[in-house]
């Protein structure tokens, strides 16, 4: 295909051909497949059934990636890429501020498989170099970061980590690959939440793993023992649902400006975090290394109390998870991040009156309109 676009890439990469000429891809359901005269042994949990190759092509070409592997959840992406690149004794260095799932996983489980961990309190370059260890193997990190939006410099990790010869692990789901694609500032492994944009409706969970050839082979080892697939009917929603990935999340983009814009001059609200304003720490990396800020911003309230201010909203619906169509909103001290310490809360600023706000494609008017409302 001559064009280089990412708005045609989702809709038409990967696409497989239907013997009868129907313009879709074929649902593949059978989990049983012939192997007499083929060195292929396909299987859904060994990765590779068409449905998820599919998806695998469409979404490595929308990051820069050789290949991927498609996952159930992004936690089981997120998981089986980390046990598969560490091993007993080894070493990993975690941003400040990440997704309260991750965290929860390396601190119940690692100390069990024998695995360490530094989890960082700040995210300068002297903090990160100096947690380097010997047996440090992996830097992982997430920008833009659950909830609170920080920004890491994807180049400046990138080139410390090849320094140190360690591998570089982005979790990418909050930027997408239409507004971030970290493979091509030298970052080794891109994980992603499908159920988030990638899905883009709320219903479907999935997950994936993006880099080169040689790695994804090695994480496939461990995934075909772990077991996360995605099976095949799952496969064919998420492939409709990228198709509009582009236009889905050009429409958040713009929307959530607005909506920060609006935020940031409210009264009853003290702090408005979205990396596309000036006024973000991050805004200045941000702007080199996205080609959009995103669809997600959280911000800190001082009145009404959070209960009142999420019951009065009409629009915008107080759930869990993010990405969608509509606008979602929570309290992460309450949702995502309700397994971390108060002390940790404290520590990486996730307040009790903190707001996450999944800005979705509905009119931006009517979005600020709801949060005005419900503000009074
Ligand atoms: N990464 C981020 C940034 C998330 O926000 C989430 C879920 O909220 C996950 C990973 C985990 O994804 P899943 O719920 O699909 O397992």
């Amino acid at each position: 295909m001559k064009t280089k676009s990412k708005q045609t890439f989702c809709v038409h990469e990967g696409q497989k051909p239907d013997e009868y000429r129907g313009i879709n891809t074929p649902v593949y359901t059978s989990t049983s497949y012939g192997y007499l005269d083929t060195e292929e042994r396909l299987y859904p949990r060994y990765f590779n059934i068409p449905n998820q190759k599919v998806l695998i092509d469409k979404l490595s070409k929308l990051e820069n990636a050789e290949s991927g592997l498609i996952f159930s959840s992004g936690m089981a992406a997120i998981s089986t890429t980390l046990l598969s690149l560490l091993n007993k004794d080894d070493h990993i260095i975690f941003q400040k501020g990440l997704y309260g799932g991750t965290i929860h996983f390396f601190k119940e489980d690692f100390n069990r498989f024998g695995i360490q961990y530094t989890m960082l309190t700040s995210n300068s370059t002297d903090s990160i170099t100096n947690a380097i260890r010997d047996n440090t193997r992996v830097i992982y990190i997430e920008t833009p970061s659950n909830p609170l939006l920080s920004i890491v410099d994807l180049d400046e990790i990138s080139r410390i980590c090849r320094s140190a010869n360690i591998l570089s692990v982005i979790d990418n789901t909050f930027a997408s690959p239409i507004n971030q694609n970290p493979i091509d500032h030298g970052i080794d492994i891109i994980l992603h939440s499908g159920t988030k944009y990638l899905g883009g409706h709320s219903d479907i969970s999935a997950g994936a793993v993006l880099s080169r050839q040689d790695l994804i082979r090695r994480i496939q080892e461990t995934s075909m023992n772990l077991g996360g697939s995605l099976n095949a009917l799952m496969c064919h929603l998420l492939e409709r649902s990228l198709k509009t990935l582009a236009i889905r999340v050009a429409k958040q983009n713009e929307n959530a400006q607005r909506i920060a814009a609006f935020l940031s001059t409210a009264s009853n609200v003290v702090k408005v975090y979205y990396p596309g304003l000036a006024g973000h720490e991050g805004h200045e990396i941000a702007k080199r290394q996205m080609t959009g800020f995103g669809g997600m911003l959280s911000f800190e309230i001082k009145r009404p109390e959070l209960y009142d201010f999420q019951k009065r909203l009409e629009l915008i619906k107080p759930a869990m998870s993010l990405g969608g169509v509509e606008s979602t909103i929570c309290a992460p001290s309450f949702t995502s991040h309700r397994h971390l310490t108060k002390e940790q809360k404290a520590s990486d600023g996730i307040n009790d009156n903190l707001l996450r706000l999944s800005v979705g494609i509905e009119d931006a008017e009517d979005i600020i309109f709801d949060l005005e409302n419900a503000m009074k």
